[in-house]
């Protein structure tokens, strides 16, 4: 087989680059090994997402008392795993993105394929040829530690695809993953317990968004281990798991979810075949996504952020590079990163410790969400955290029930280099929860001490 361009790895990044090509007139194949669409539609952002409105009104049901009236909430995961199965992921069947992919006209080809050289894999015993462009985008899976690989475990895939809520959960990993599923069976009425090893949850984030988060957590019943080693795990009951923590603690649970961050599989891919290091974390890339001469990568696979907005950002970088357009290099210095649980927590850019370590003249400006009359009325957990290098904004953490969304004003100013007089010249509307950020600009220094764990 031969073509212009040949996509190793369909999922949001692959699938962009691959329908990009196709309908600019490029001869495209596409190889993947499991499902057009990727991790993110099937296993990922999409049906977690859809788990966390149901979880989200949940708790918003058992606040109606004393603000409200009375309200007596009745979990039921049966229309959760309804809409994932039916409407979300049409049972795990590619078979729309796959006619949309041939109607652009690519064409598919199905197997795991494995580098043979500069512009050429094979797959299921067949050599493919690339005559323009080869591209890399297989992005990552659950990593398993060895510790749990012989006890039943759960990742985010049997999570996503549960029937029925367990009736205890021990989540490893304090991460993205395991805080919104964590906090997700917890409010379906799953007795939670997060382990994590490092000393707070959410440790990428600024510590008073890990203080807020476990805060909340715990006042929902969740229990959080945090600074915990685990020394040996085994099998419990039919499906389960018992770990013993160091100190001598024993958890046990009817399930365990394993979220202890994901992986890309370098080696069974073998990248060794472009003169790559296949036992490294990632494939380097430059500015527009090339690998070498003729090789490309996008996704999770480039280690720029395993987000599905940054897989599709270097899909278009690396579109037009391939076409032949300019297009301004890849920067990563805004790149949003979203935990979606309730607080949500959105960051971009710098956190203070980082800007600290960086240099300069640094400022910590910052805000409750109670802080802000939206905030207090909704009486809402969240907080506000601006990071300001030499005047201008470096880095902001917004934590709220819109803290995702109060985040893009955030990215915009980190990312076009806003100086913060600019913003403070800005009119915010009153009273949204995004006026917090108003209120935080103007809010002396000191004020960012209330902030949870400050
Ligand atoms: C639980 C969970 C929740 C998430 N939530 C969010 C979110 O809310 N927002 C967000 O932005 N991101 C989220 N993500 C991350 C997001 O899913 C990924 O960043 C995104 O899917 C990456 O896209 P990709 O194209 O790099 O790789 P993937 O989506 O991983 O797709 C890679 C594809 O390549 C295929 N493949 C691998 N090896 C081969 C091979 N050798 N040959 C052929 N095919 C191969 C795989 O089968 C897969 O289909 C979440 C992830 C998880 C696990």
């Amino acid at each position: 087989m031969e073509a212009d361009v040949v996509v190793v790895g369909m999922g949001p990044g692959g699938e962009q680059v691959a329908e990009d090509l196709a309908e600019g007139g490029l001869e495209v194949i596409g190889i993947e090994a499991e499902l057009v669409g990727g991790e993110c539609p099937y296993w990922g952002c999409v049906p977690t997402k859809v788990m966390v409105r149901a979880a989200d009104l949940l708790a918003e049901g058992r606040r109606i008392p004393g603000v409200a009236g009375s309200s007596v909430v009745t979990p039921d995961w049966d229309p959760v795993a309804r809409r994932i199965r039916g409407e979300v992921t049409d049972s795990w069947d590619d078979a729309a993105a796959v006619a949309r992919f041939a109607g652009k006209g690519g064409h598919l080809v199905r197997g795991r394929a494995r580098v043979t050289g500069p512009g050429s894999v094979e797959v299921a015993g067949e050599s493919v040829t690339a005559r323009k462009a080869l591209v890399l985008a297989t992005g990552q899976r659950a990593w398993i530690p060895p510790i749990f690989a012989a006890v039943p475990h759960w990742t985010n895939r049997d999570a996503v695809a549960a029937e029925e809520v367990p009736e205890s959960l021990l989540v490893v990993g304090g991460g993205a993953v395991g805080l919104e599923i964590g906090q997700v069976m917890a409010r379906f009425g799953a007795a939670v317990t997060i382990v994590e090893l490092g000393e707070r949850l959410a440790g990428p984030e600024e510590p008073e968004a890990s203080a807020l988060i476990t805060e909340v957590l715990r006042s929902e019943g969740v229990e959080v281990r945090t600074g915990a080693v685990i020394e040996r795990v085994e099998p419990w009951g039919e499906t389960g798991a018992s770990v013993l923590l160091e100190g001598g603690e024993v958890l046990t649970a009817e399930r365990l979810l394993v979220a202890t961050g994901r992986r890309s599989d370098l080696a069974g891919l073998g990248v060794g075949a472009l003169g790559l290091d296949e036992q490294a974390r990632s494939v380097p890339v430059d500015g527009r996504m090339r690998v070498a001469p003729g090789v490309w990568a996008v996704g999770d696979i480039t280690g720029h952020g395993a987000f599905t907005h940054v897989a599709v950002f270097q899909a278009r970088l690396c579109v037009a590079d391939i076409l032949g357009r300019a297009l301004p290099e890849a920067d990563y210095r805004a790149v949003p990163r979203v935990t979606f649980t309730d607080p949500e927590i959105g960051s971009v850019g710098l956190t203070e410790a980082q800007a600290r370590a960086e240099g300069g003249d640094v400022t910590v400006l910052g805000l409750p969400l109670s802080g802000s009359t939206r905030g207090w009325i909704a009486q809402a957990e969240g907080l506000v955290k601006l990071v300001v290098r030499e005047g201008v904004l470096v880095g902001a953490t917004s934590m709220g029930p819109s803290g995702g969304e109060i985040l893009g004003l955030l990215t915009l100013a980190v990312h076009a280099r806003v100086p913060l007089s600019t913003m403070r010249s800005m009119i915010f509307a009153y009273p949204t929860f995004h006026r917090v950020v108003d209120s935080a600009l103007w809010s002396p220094p000191s004020s960012a001490s209330k902030m949870a764990g400050a």
